[in-house]
């Protein structure tokens, strides 16, 4: 590999830089990609990549705490942030892998393994709206992306695919969309998996129940939630790849080439066959064991071997830059030799072009760590996620939660509207798993009822059958602008146990998020009175990220949402990359990932930074020519 140049070398084998690997490598480009996580984690043939996979299950099963991280190991040489560590900040809060500093800890996670952290996602896979991208001219906040939403259409269509999203356009409604949204020939690949049974009884109760805010009255409606995890093929769908045309120069999706071709969905690594429809195991997030929900291994695995060598346990520190010319002339890593040990090799990587895909954060630092994109100034800043604010209560009747996927419908009215000249838009997706998130049900109901109730036999189970049941939980996940203040930077006082950076964080929640806590909160009231809901709903001082707005306190989560830190604009200083995702100072690097989001919106990130892989291949592939 030292000797050797690639014509891409890529960072990191999460979603975004196996969609880059894989595409590149089946245009007919030599790539070499760099893993941090453990070589087991690379496993590809059956038997390794099944004994990988129940190692991990193990894991999980044995872990007290099911926490997103629990089924991965913990490697001291590549940490991963665990939301374990995540305490209130008393001015520096140094535990586990992040330093934060901020007033708020930032309480997200991600997983450094082969795979990257869709290991451990839900699989929500919903796309921006077009509004999304225009936040400044359309409501005076924060900036527009140098892109559309137009632009991104037929990216999005890719992503789709590749990630075999399951739902029906039909059911799909949105503020301020009209049929162009998805076009009205679209079929996702897979139809969408069945709603549950909470989510019918409370499409029920929401229906025709009128919600006042800001003065105006809204009729809330439900929407099925797109979900990267397999259901039945749609025998409508017809695109059978993407594929390099290297006459119009453009990535496209490739028709099936005979009628009767259905799309087959994608199962486990280790077998097709297993996991090819979820079967409603429930564990969605930390690991789904059959592998029914997608992860970012199904798409290396079908990257061309020939052209692809892979390479994990290596560390990506620094990029060397010419200073001549700005272009990268390596990738300087560490390779460890065992999990935990003291002891690595040191090497470069050399290709013709550069591609960092190791997620919003660990980008930014090895960008600080090179000294790179000098020119801008905000490297590392503008880090977002949703602040997701939980509410809970008790259903009059009995809607059977702890079945399915985490979430299988979410309330879409409030993603868009006038109000987000003044505060936040949200989407509330509507759980399945009862009140596990904030008050860990059901063992917490168990203990209670025995240790504070003194209930047995009989009682216990007519109380268990009782509260578990009729759970209801629903979330706000708020979305957040860029803060330059919001950042993640380096510092030689902390570093890991290679002598690597770990991240240095500053994170808050500013008024724009913490108003739409109010007026969400208030949303869930009315919801709460109108389906005559008991809230159980409360925000203790002494959580981490505990805070008050209005003289009313919150507790907000992290929703594994790690946006911004380079992201995309209009010049070098407002930005890091520019429109096709190439850093402004080194015109043969390319930075992927969440990371180039100018604004986050209320979908999650993941479909957008899929598409926006793909966008970014095809300038590669440009660039290459
Ligand atoms: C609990 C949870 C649930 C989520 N649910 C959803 C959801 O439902 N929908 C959604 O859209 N999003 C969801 N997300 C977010 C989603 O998982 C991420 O947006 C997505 O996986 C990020 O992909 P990525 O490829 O950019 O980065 P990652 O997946 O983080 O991949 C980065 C890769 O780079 C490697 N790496 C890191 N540093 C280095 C280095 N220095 N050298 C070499 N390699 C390195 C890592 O090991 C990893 O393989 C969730 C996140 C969490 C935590
Ligand atoms: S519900 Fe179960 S089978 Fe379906 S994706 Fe989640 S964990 Fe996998």
């Amino acid at each position: 590999m030292e000797n050797k140049e690639y014509d891409v070398v890529i960072v990191g084998s999460g979603i975004a830089g196996s969609i880059v690997a894989k595409t590149l490598t089946q245009a007919g480009k030599q790539v070499l990609l760099l893993e941090a996580g453990l070589e087991a984690g690379m496993a590809f043939d059956t038997e390794g990549a099944y004994k990988n996979y129940q190692d991990y299950m193990r894991s999980y099963y044995t872990a007290l705490a099911k926490v997103p991280n629990a089924p991965y190991p913990d490697v001291k040489d590549a940490q991963s942030p665990n939301v374990l560590d995540m305490a209130q900040i008393n001015g520096t809060l140094d535990k586990g892998y992040f330093v934060q500093k901020g007033k708020l800890p930032f309480a997200s996670d991600y997983a450094r393994a082969a795979g990257g952290t869709t290991l451990h996602w839900l699989g929500t896979c919903l796309r921006m709206l077009p509004n999304d991208f225009k936040m400044r001219s359309v409501y005076g906040q924060a900036v527009d992306w140098p892109i559309n939403y137009a632009y991104l259409k037929p990216y999005y269509e890719m992503a789709e695919r590749e990630i075999g999203v399951a739902s029906d356009v039909s059911d799909q409604r949105y503020p301020n969309v009209g049929d162009d949204f998805f076009g009205k020939e679209y079929v996702f690949p897979m139809y969408k998996i069945p709603q549950s049974y909470i989510d019918k009884s409370f499409i029920e109760g929401l229906a025709g129940l009128e919600i006042s805010l800001n003065g105006d009255t809204y009729l809330p409606w439900c929407t099925s939630t797109p979900q990267g995890r397999n259901s039945t093929p749609n025998e409508k769908y017809r695109h059978a790849a993407t594929v390099w045309n290297t006459t119009t120069q453009k990535l496209e999706l490739q028709a099936f080439p005979k009628k009767s071709d259905v799309y087959v969905p994608v199962g486990a690594i280790w077998d097709p066959y297993a996991g090819q429809r979820c079967e409603g195991n429930a564990s969605c997030v930390p690991i789904c064991p059959v592998q029914a929900k997608y992860n970012a291994l199904k798409t290396l695995k079908s990257a061309k071997k020939e052209h692809l060598t892979l390479i994990s346990q290596v560390v990506a520190t620094k990029i060397n830059i010419d200073t001549s010319t700005g272009n990268i002339t390596g990738v300087a890593y560490k390779k460890y030799e065992h999990p935990d040990s003291k002891n690595y090799t040191e090497g470069v990587a050399k290709g013709k072009i550069y591609v960092l895909a190791a997620n919003a954060i660990e980008n930014a630092k090895i960008l600080l760590a090179s000294e790179a994109c000098k020119n801008s100034k905000v490297v590392g800043c503008n880090l977002m996620d949703h602040a997701v604010l939980l509410t809970w209560g008790l259903m009059k009747d009995k809607v059977y939660p702890f079945r399915g996927p985490g979430s299988t419908t979410n309330i879409p009215t409030f993603r868009d509207g006038k109000f987000r000249k003044d505060h936040a838009a949200w989407i509330s997706p509507i759980d399945n798993w009862g009140w596990g998130w904030p008050t860990g049900s059901p063992d917490t109901d168990l203990d209670h009822a025995v240790s504070t109730l003194n209930l047995y036999g009989k009682d216990l189970r007519k109380h268990i059958g009782d509260q578990l049941s009729r759970q209801l939980l629903l979330h706000f996940e708020c979305e957040q602008l860029p803060e330059k203040a919001n950042r993640v930077t380096i510092d030689k006082n902390y570093l890991d146990n290679i002598g690597n950076y770990r991240p240095v964080i500053t994170y808050n929640v500013d008024d724009y998020t913490l108003k739409a806590f109010k007026a969400s909160k208030s949303v869930s009231d009315q919801i709460f009175a109108g389906m005559g809901v008991q809230d159980y709903t409360n925000y203790p001082s002494n959580e981490p990220d505990y805070t008050t707005f209005d003289k009313q306190g919150y507790v907000f989560r992290g929703a594994g949402h790690v946006v911004g830190t380079h992201c995309m604009g209009t010049t070098k200083e407002n930005s890091v990359v520019n429109d096709k995702q190439q850093a402004w100072d080194h015109q043969n690097l390319y930075l992927v990932g969440a990371g180039n989001m100018a604004t986050l919106g209320t979908s999650n990130p993941t479909l957008t930074l899929a598409a926006l892989s793909f966008a970014a291949a095809e300038n590669i592939l440009k660039a290459l020519k």
